[in-house]
């Protein structure tokens, strides 16, 4: 069976669900192969969560020069082994990084790129949701070898043990004549709170909310509920909330267990990023609003008041 190549994400010693996903995409269509890119002694603490969803390889790339460069590294490692073991695909996390890491890897390979697919339908084939979710469709890459840059939330992670033989490979030097790092800034995350992409419950405000203090509102009932905050991008634009939190067509995706709405109308382009929520509920003073077609639970109210009754119910348990 031919190896299928993940690039594991990974943040701080853990593993993203993503990755996962991916390695369970990768299980259909062949052997997966996990690549870890970081700093000395990351694999360690990796390698049994890898193990345990099916990777069969586990190539160890680990250097300390990796923090100085945001993507050179992973490509130059995921070239190398493109060209060693012919792989029928390389899935790789849909995420900006993720997305600069394939087209780099594309190009360098010489191989055709199926960005942002939610299946994989084949060697070399898959299925991408277009359009916020309005079409789906199908494509294959005629290369020997498909660069796939997969969408967060798109399929179940499934346990299936794998015998994980970790090997080492070189991380290729990087020419610092040509690069040099400036600065590093840690992002803005959310507190204590689960990162949004992740996160098993989301709860998310939109225009509605109606300005960056009101938003306490928002953060109150997520924390009772251990919850990520999402918001719109009308909710973004208006600088009610940073636009890393946006989900969306051009913000984040998300497929949480639960994600609840307040003040947000529904536009395709949100939706597009939060319709495969297992469960989905609406706060909404206005009952035509386009969100109620999609939402489990809807609740035709003022979120100011709908909200803080929730997160009063939610502490009683
Ligand atoms: P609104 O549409 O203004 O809705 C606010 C809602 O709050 C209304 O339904 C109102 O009834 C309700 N409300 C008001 N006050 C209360 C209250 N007190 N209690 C309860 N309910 C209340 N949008 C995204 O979200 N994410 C994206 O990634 C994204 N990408 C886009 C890409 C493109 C190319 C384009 C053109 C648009 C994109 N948009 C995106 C914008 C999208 O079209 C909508 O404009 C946006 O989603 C609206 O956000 P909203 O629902 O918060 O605001």
């Amino acid at each position: 069976m031919a190896e299928v190549l993940v690039l594991v994400d990974h943040v701080d010693g853990e593993i993203k669900k993503n990755t996962y996903e991916m390695l369970n995409a990768a299980r259909r269509i062949g052997e997966p192969s996990a690549v870890v890119v970081g700093t000395p002694g990351t694999t360690s603490k990796l390698a049994d969560g890898l193990a345990a969803h099916g990777a069969e390889k586990i190539y160890v790339a680990e250097s300390d020069d990796v923090v100085n460069y945001l993507s050179t590294p992973q490509v130059d490692v995921l070239a190398a082994l493109v060209e060693r073991v012919s792989p029928p695909a390389v899935l790789i996390p849909a995420g900006a990084d993720g997305r600069e890491v394939a087209g780099r890897l594309a190009v360098r390979t010489n191989s055709g790129w199926l960005n942002d697919l939610v299946d994989i339908d084949g060697e070399r084939a898959g299925t991408h949701s277009i359009f916020g979710g309005a079409f789906t469709v199908q494509s294959h890459v005629t290369t020997d070898t498909a660069i796939v840059s997969w969408r967060s939330g798109s399929l179940e992670v499934e346990e299936q043990s794998g015998a994980g033989t970790q090997e080492t490979v070189e991380v290729p030097a990087t020419d610092a004549s040509k690069s040099a790092k400036v600065s590093n800034r840690a992002p803005i995350v959310g507190g204590d709170r689960p990162e949004l992409t992740e996160a098993s419950v989301v709860v998310a405000g939109g225009r509605g909310v109606g300005s960056a203090d009101n938003f306490n509102v928002v953060e109150v009932l997520a924390d009772s509920l251990h919850a990520a905050v999402g918001a719109s991008r009308a909710a973004v634009d208006s600088g009610y909330y940073p636009n890393q939190f946006q989900v969306g067509q051009t913000g984040k995706t998300v497929s949480p267990q639960l994600y609840v709405a307040l003040g947000i109308s529904g536009a395709i382009q949100h939706r597009a990023g939060m319709q495969t929520s297992k469960t989905i509920v609406a706060v909404n003073k206005d009952p035509e609003a386009p969100i109620f077609e999609i939402a489990d639970f809807g609740i035709v109210g003022d979120l100011f008041s709908v909200a803080p009754q929730l997160t009063e119910e939610v502490g009683k348990r």
